[in-house]
Order: structure tokens, then sequence, then C-alpha cells
């Protein structure tokens, strides 16, 4: 695993349909270089985030690194941040609609409806029991990857086809200049 770069699987691919199986050795060497390499490999890929899953290896792990870019020029800057073994603690009723993308349905966006707000828990990298709330487009990316983690992607959420957009024509009516 200890490779810079992935083969990212592309939807159609069975084992993106997997549910992750929980993380008991985080301290392995094995481990910890995955995840450095799964870091350098979503900065460089210009992603939100990226879950294990995605690259096939099926373990409850995913990285949220919300940055501006052309893609997503609202996107909130925050340090990169490994997620372990994720749950959601509790929800908002209130959900928000609006687009997303994916690394393994490239060129397309889907209008999402996600928890506004949620509580969250998991491990750090370290094992640290990390308890957090996030909100808006964190939230929108933490639910999205766990997503990964349970085989579902973000088309199985989108409430109508008219809700699909290709890249390029998203680009052209919402993209910024
Ligand atoms: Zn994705």
């Amino acid at each position: 695993m200890n490779k810079n770069n992935f083969d990212i699987l592309q939807l159609g691919h069975p084992h993106l349909r997997r549910t992750s199986t929980a993380i008991s050795d985080l301290s392995s060497a094995y481990f910890q270089s995955f995840i450095d390499s799964l870091l350098q490999f979503v900065i460089d890929k210009g992603g939100m985030g990226i879950a294990a899953a995605q690259v096939d290896v099926a373990q409850r792990v995913f990285i949220m690194c919300s940055r501006p870019n052309s893609r997503y020029p609202d996107a909130p800057e925050m340090a990169p941040t490994i997620v372990i073994n994720p749950e959601i603690m509790w929800a908002s009723e209130e959900k928000k609609k609006d687009w997303e993308g994916c690394l393994s349905l490239p060129g397309i966006r889907g209008l999402v409806p996600r928890h506004h707000t949620i509580k969250v828990k998991y491990l750090s990298r370290t094992g640290a029991a990390i308890e957090a709330e996030y909100t808006s487009f964190i939230a929108r990316i933490f639910q999205h990857e766990l997503d990964h983690l349970n085989g579902i992607v973000f088309l199985d959420r989108v409430e109508s086809t008219d809700e699909i957009m290709m890249e390029q024509e998203w680009q052209k009516r919402f993209a910024k200049a």
C-alpha cells in the first residue's frame, strides 16, 4: 500500500459498494504509511476528501481536506483531518441540498440533501478519541465520505435526475470567474 499513486475505483466497480470494516490496529507501520500516501494523493488530486474504500482498501478511514479550488471555490480552508471508525452521534433534522462531486464519479455533479449539522465521534490516526460538531460544507464532506464506508455514493441520495449535471455544464453555470 505504500505508494503515492492509487487507482480510484470508478462507479460500477463492485468494491465501491462494499461495507468497510472497523480498524483495530492503528499503530501498524503499514497503516500509518497508507494514511500518509492517501493524504498526499487526495491533496494532489484537489479532492475535498477521500475514503479508503475508493482506493480499494475496505477499512473505515477517510480524510477530509477542504480548501478552495477551481472545482470548489467556496470550500472552507481546513487542516487535513484523518477520520477513523467514524460515527454520527446526532444529526439535525434540517437538511440542505448542495452540489457534490466525487473522484469515483468524475465529470458528474449532483444536488444532494445532507444534514446541516452533525455531532460525530471518531479516532485520530494516533488513536485519540475525537468528538466534534460540523456544519454546512464540512458536515457534507463527512457524510459523503462516511457513505463510502457503507458502499453508498452521492448519486444514491440525489432526489431527481433533474438534479444531476455534467461537471463542464456546472462550471459554465455556477463557477465564479
Ligand atoms: Zn466520493
